[in-house]
């Protein structure tokens, strides 16, 4: 198979043609051309200037036996501020009913939303009849315009991403968000980190200066940058020099958890604690203890929090009570498994339809904490019962959710082994940051 190149030009003269990249398609292929392109991306001129190999697989131009001379594959990566008429001007396209059709047809305007760091290509005569425009929209669909006939059509089709899987670690000193921002973690991902250990670790109020935490996720990139993150496949957390990790496994794809390298749940009975761990009540538990007063003082525990704050379910279950409840204020009940059953006070709001009777899944919406009934300030009282008795949950030592069994471990173990090697890969690049 014939497999032309892009040739970037020297990055150090932007001048004079723009940053140009040609692609003489000299053969018309009636199959895929595959090609090697080299994305250049360029965000300044004090900044260096990044080249990322990228492999495409574009379809072959239809229209070449129309023409009777080459038609030329242009590329340009968009830069911050750009106009999509700049950008024309720069692939070189030289045609007024293209532009033309660009300007006023709606199907064309996707292309006005630019993001800079993405790649434009353009296929053109060497007159600059535009043949092919080919650009990945900001919603990840990859948009195709093509001269047919004597005008022109607008495809638009999923693009293809690619999957890579990205490795993070850091130390926390003051915070977790303030230690998640320091290495670039996006915060979806710190949202399932905090959602894989919560169960064996209390965010609120257990975290300590000198935490450690890995992980491994995956990204999907397109033109070598990343356009969503995945799901976490391998996490590490030291807590008060406690090591636990977490390894993704699908019993039947789709069907997945994360499991300790033994091959135990991480998944516990219930929460440690109903009120989520955000970037705003973590910020809000540096100033305030969280705990405004114990379980013994009064049969249950108060977690400040800033209003709003969602509340959580804290284990499956049916909700037996949704309303107002005398010095609760707007209250929920959850009958769970067993004799057990959990009790959310002072809430602002409830979650969006709410009602008596509805089964609810651990980590559910419940709603939000608020100061109604007979609370001072913003906070969720909560009362965990075993048949109708209140107990205090943190001197309780909940079960964990199902091992996997021997069959499973055989198919779960290589793959952990994997994983683990990754983990461990990183906490000694961390170490060493560190010294
Ligand atoms: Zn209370």
């Amino acid at each position: 198979m014939y497999s032309p190149q892009i040739l970037p030009e020297k990055p150090s003269a932007p001048q004079s043609a723009g940053r140009r990249t040609w692609l003489a398609a000299a053969v018309a292929l009636p199959t895929l051309v595959t090609f090697a392109a080299y994305g250049v991306a360029e965000f300044g001129p004090q900044e260096a200037v990044a080249v990322t190999p990228v492999t495409e697989s574009l379809s072959a131009p239809e229209l070449v036996s129309r023409v009777a001379s080459t038609p030329f594959w242009r590329e340009e990566v968009i830069r911050p501020g750009d106009t999509l008429s700049a950008l024309i001007v720069r692939l070189g396209v030289d045609d007024d009913a293209a532009t033309d059709f660009i300007r006023r047809d709606a199907t064309a305007k996707p292309l006005y939303e630019l993001r800079a760091g993405r790649v434009i290509r353009a296929q053109t005569t060497p007159e600059g009849k535009l043949l092919q425009l080919r650009y990945v929209a900001v919603d990840n669909t990859e948009l195709q315009l093509r001269a047919a006939g004597d005008g022109f059509v607008v495809n638009q089709a999923p693009a293809a991403l690619a999957r890579e899987t990205a490795f993070k670690s850091g130390t926390i000193n003051s915070s977790l968000f303030a230690a998640t921002d320091r290495v670039e973690l996006p915060d979806e991902v710190t949202r399932q980190l905090i959602e894989i250990f919560e169960g064996e670790i209390d965010f609120h109020r257990k975290l300590q200066k000198g935490d450690r935490f890995g992980v491994v996720y995956e990204t999907y990139t397109l033109d070598g940058q990343v356009v969503k993150t995945g799901r976490i496949l391998a996490a590490e957390f030291v807590n008060s020099g406690r090591k636990l990790q977490a390894l993704w496994y699908e019993s039947q794809p789709g069907d997945g958890a994360y499991y300790s390298p033994k091959g135990e749940s991480l998944k516990k009975s219930f929460l440690q604690t109903p009120v989520e761990f955000s970037r705003i009540s973590s910020g809000f538990s540096m100033r305030f203890h969280p705990i405004l007063r114990e379980w013994k003082q009064h049969k249950g525990i108060d977690y400040a929090a800033p209003t709003g704050t969602r509340i959580r379910a804290a284990s499956d279950g049916v909700v037996t009570f949704a309303g107002v409840k005398g010095a609760y204020g707007n209250a929920v009940e959850i009958q769970h498994q067993g004799a057990y059953s959990t009790l959310y006070g002072h809430m602002s709001g409830f979650a969006p339809g709410l009602k008596q009777g509805q089964r609810i899944r651990q980590g559910d919406l419940v709603g939000f904490v608020g100061s109604t009934g007979r609370a001072t300030g913003p906070h969720l009282h909560y009362e965990f019962k075993i048949a109708g008795n209140q107990v205090d949950p943190t001197k309780l030592n909940l079960p964990h959710a199902k091992a996997l069994d021997v069959r499973e471990f055989a198919r779960f173990r290589p793959q952990a082994q994997q994983l683990n090697a990754q983990l461990d890969l990183l906490a000694r690049v961390e170490v060493a940051r560190l010294d």
